[in-house]
């Protein structure tokens, strides 16, 4: 058997068994994740250096991690003896010459799309790859793209992003066309390209298909894809609209990142946890558990390890079941990062407290005139606000002091600063915190 053929064998194993993993309720399922969790431990611990004094140790009694501890111990955290300046080297080779395909002895070595802080840096052998993209397909094919993928024309796949790497390539096949778009010199140079390609699946960061769905709105694009899959932004609820009026709902998400492969949507278009294969613990941020920061341990991995990993992100946990019937949790949304929490004082005590980036969102998609793009960023006791539109300041800034003073705090000081739009191949944040207000009790 080729070698080709053997790893079509492998994708598919992987696919066939995430597709059949389904647990009678949320017990099961975790029973079931927790005996993954002590064979990974077992497994894994003893060829970590990091863990040298916890071999034996369950999960709970693990340090919990974060991305400057990780970086600063990347060779004790991998079993192939990669050090981060080498693993770094390589993928930034790869940026610099748009080449995505650098590897280290058959390990594949890419830099998340992070702005801010250092860039994580993430590793996976071939082996991982392949049940990468099999866990991936059991996610993202419903059964028509599958039966159009096993007996129709080949599946034309259209993927946004600002760094290619192989992962993504791993996908691509003779009944998969899977078509890169380069996001570093813009969207603009790709529309021919993309309208010549005519996708079937077209994935691209939340704020690249508002934009694409504008064009398509405008009659500028046509294209028709059967599904349309956000990634690596906040799905803002304007881009959402646009994207459900150009190409019928629902928009789709998937929570993939240098971490690993989080989350997903189902089939009504509710973000689940991928907790078949990645272990997610909640740190709550509110007395009524309704966010959190995740804290990841993927038991997957065999190469570059996540264990207690806590992620810049916060989370919102969705109230209702699912009617897809899956017994990983549901979320409303993956709000961002953590540092898109405003901090503002409460009215009653002058104690800080949040303002979740969400209920800006909601507060100025309900405003009674549409309101255009918008940025905010806190600078201690005051909000610099820019807005696309300079009419549209004072419906920001209403809908943004509506809010504070929903959760019953002091509205903040608006200021107004000029707008300028983030460049395409840079991530979004709408939202930030620069700088929290000082308090006379901090
Ligand atoms: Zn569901």
């Amino acid at each position: 058997m080729s070698n080709r053929l053997f790893e079509i064998g492998v994708v598919a194993w992987h696919f066939l068994r995430a597709r059949g993993l389904r647990f009678r309720s949320r017990a099961a399922l975790l029973a079931w994740q927790q005996k993954r969790i002590d064979l990974f431990l077992r497994q894994r611990l003893p060829q970590l250096p990091f863990y040298r004094a916890h071999v034996g140790a369950p999960l709970a009694r693990l340090p919990i991690i974060d991305k400057s501890i990780m970086l600063a111990n990347f060779d004790l955290l991998n079993n192939v003896g990669i050090s981060l300046e080498e693993a770094t080297a390589t993928a930034l080779a790869a940026e610099h010459t748009r080449d995505f395909r650098p590897h280290i002895g058959g390990v594949t070595v890419g830099l998340s799309s992070g702005t801010q802080g250092p860039r994580g840096v993430f590793m996976v052998a071939r082996r991982e790859q392949l049940r990468w993209a099999g866990i991936m397909l059991a996610r993202v094919l419903d059964g028509a793209l599958l039966r159009r993928l096993l007996f129709g024309r080949p599946l034309k796949v259209a993927f946004f992003m600002r760094a290619n790497s192989n992962l993504y390539g791993t996908l691509a096949s003779r009944r998969i066309a899977f078509r890169f778009y380069d996001l570093l010199g813009g969207l603009d140079q790709h529309l021919r390209s993309l309208q010549g390609q005519s996708p079937d699946i077209l994935v691209a960061p939340a704020r690249i298909l508002g934009r694409i769905a504008a064009l398509a709105l405008e009659g500028k694009l046509q294209l028709a894809p059967r599904k349309v899959i956000a990634v690596a932004e906040v799905l803002e609820p304007d881009d959402r609209l646009r994207i459900e009026q150009a190409f019928g709902g629902p928009v789709h998400q998937l929570y993939q990142c240098t971490e690993g492969f989080l989350g997903y949507t189902c089939e009504h278009g509710v973000l689940h946890l991928n907790e078949e294969f990645v272990h997610i613990e909640p740190e709550w941020l509110d007395a009524a558990r309704t966010r959190f920061v995740p804290i990841v341990t993927d038991f997957t991995r065999s190469t570059q390890h996540f264990i207690r990993y806590r992620l810049n992100d916060s989370l919102r946990v969705r109230a209702e079941a699912c009617p897809c019937g899956s017994a990983a949790l549901a979320l409303d949304a993956v709000e961002g990062r953590c540092d898109d929490i405003l901090w503002l004082p409460r009215a009653d005590d002058g104690e800080l407290a949040a303002l979740y980036p969400d209920m800006i969102r909601h507060a100025i998609s309900i405003a009674t005139q549409a309101l255009p793009d918008y940025r905010i960023a806190q600078h201690g006791d005051t909000l610099h606000i820019a807005v696309a539109d300079n009419a549209s300041f004072d419906g920001v800034a209403q809908a943004v002091r509506q809010a504070a003073q929903r959760q019953g705090l002091i509205t903040p000081a608006c200021h107004h600063v000029p707008f300028t739009d983030t460049q395409e191949h840079i991530k979004r944040r709408r939202i930030v915190c620069v700088t929290k207000p000082e308090t006379v009790h901090a």
